[in-house]
């Protein structure tokens, strides 16, 4: 018998039916002897119609609002799980339901991307003990004043990864609308290959860097509780061979195996939700960056990639990125208080965009990654704007209407639809 935390996604639980089929994949499991915890997300297209309702009364609802969004956001994730509890027990399955703050999942209080700090297991496992499947909202906790927290967008993901790290459970098994980790999204490259296995850090940097497949704060739960983490499909037969099912999908290692050292570039990883921010010509003098970056942080924003210019006549351009979500109250920020007081010339904004990303743990071992990246970029005409890189990513910010196209031609480049790209370099 083991302990597992499935995990369903908005497409997974989509309709009455896909709830149904989650159903019997559950029982699946339950009729094999696991003890079995489900945490779903909102039925696909839910929390956004939610957040829409929201900005239909205030555009500026999340700046203005924030404890209200999580209110309101919250509110998917707990129909979910009363409907799986329902489609359960229709089964002959015992099953019950609980939301966030019923468990509770205890989080920091930063509204709409707020932090798991703990998760009481007892409740959870007197449930188990007694034969229920214990169906937990995934997205929302509760913070120290008993407000409604949400973990930002992706965040069923997370909560289920620590969910499974508080039982200590067996396997975290992340069912989605794809059957695993590709080499970068299969829905805008082809002949994208799933990966049977990912390293923990190169799953962390995929994630980090755009490939939405697993929210960040879910792979870093993974990696800090070492929870063995699978993504597989949610869209095969639920009466499919458990034994198959169990392994299949990608699993995320914590060690690197002879193949996965050989591969130089495992994907490719984008994110359009990006904008970045320029203040020209800043005198240059100790205390530039913390001068422009101390409100941004003190605001809440998360800054990304940021580049100081070589000082010219005193003077140094300054360029930082955020999230697009985040770019025009940075960019209120930046006019009313940070430029005057840098004495800026100028400030310029852009919120077109994207980050592309090349991965993987063999570009340690291997010069050439880099030029070959910006090689295969100026090839098909495409003007690099800032660089970033860390010992096992390169991060290009270009303008983002060449971002699919930037990531196919860097997909190709690197052989990645070929099993190991060994010689990619
Ligand atoms: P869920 O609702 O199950 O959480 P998401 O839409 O959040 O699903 O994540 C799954 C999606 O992630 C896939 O449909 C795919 O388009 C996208 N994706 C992005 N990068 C990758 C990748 N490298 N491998 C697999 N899927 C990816
Ligand atoms: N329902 C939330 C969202 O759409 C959380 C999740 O699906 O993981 O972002
Ligand atoms: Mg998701």
């Amino acid at each position: 018998m083991a302990l597992v935390v499935h995990k369903y996604g908005g497409t997974s639980m989509g309709s009455v039916e896909r709830i149904q089929n989650v159903a019997r994949r559950v029982a699946k499991w339950v009729n094999a002897g696991h003890q079995v915890v489900v945490v779903p997300s909102a039925m696909s297209g839910e929390t956004n119609r939610l957040l829409g309702l929201a900005k239909e009364i205030n555009a500026n609802c999340a700046d203005m609002s924030p404890r209200e969004m999580d209110m309101i956001a919250s509110t998917g994730e707990q129909v979910s799980v009363g409907l799986l509890a329902i489609a359960l027990q229709a089964i002959g399955t015992p099953a019950v339901s609980y939301t966030g703050w019923q468990v509770p999942v205890r989080t920091n209080s930063a509204f709409m991307k707020a932090r798991i700090e703990s998760i009481d297991g007892v409740k959870v496992k007197k449930d188990l003990d007694a034969g229920r499947v214990v169906i937990i909202t995934g997205f929302q906790g509760v913070d120290p004043n008993n407000n409604i927290t949400t973990l930002g967008r992706g965040g069923s993901d997370t909560s289920a990864v620590a969910v499974a790290a508080a039982i200590k459970a067996d396997e975290c098994l992340i069912y989605t609308d794809v059957d695993g980790v590709y080499t970068t999204d299969p829905r805008v490259v082809g002949n994208a290959r799933r990966m049977d296995k990912i390293t923990f850090e190169e799953m962390l940097e995929m994630a980090s860097l755009g490939s939405k497949v697993l929210q960040i704060r879910s792979v870093e739960f993974a990696g800090k509780y070492q929870v063995k983490t699978r993504v597989l499909s949610s869209l095969t037969d639920p009466d499919m061979d458990i034994n198959i099912e169990a392994n299949s999908g990608t699993l995320i290692t914590f060690e690197e195996d002879e193949n996965m050292e050989k591969a130089v570039i495992s994907g490719i990883a984008f994110s359009r939700d990006e904008a970045k921010i320029t203040l020209n010509q800043v005198p240059d003098m100790p205390g530039v960056a913390f001068n422009i970056l101390g409100p941004i942080a003190a605001a809440n924003i998360d800054v990304d990639m940021i580049i100081q210019n070589q000082s010219k006549n005193g003077t140094t351009d300054f360029s930082f990125t955020v999230n697009r979500a985040e770019y025009n109250k940075t960019m209120e920020l930046i006019n009313s208080t940070v430029a005057p007081a840098v004495g800026a010339a100028s400030v310029d904004g852009n919120d077109k965009v994207a980050k592309v990303s090349a991965v993987g743990i063999g570009m340690r071992s291997h010069v050439g990654v880099a030029s070959k990246m910006f090689d295969t970029l100026s090839h098909a005409g495409i003007n690099i704007q800032m660089i970033s890189t860390s010992e096992i990513k390169i991060s290009v910010i270009i303008e983002d209407k060449f971002m699919e196209l930037a990531v196919r031609e860097l997909h190709q480049a690197f052989d990645l639809e070929n099993e190991v790209s060994t010689d990619a370099v």
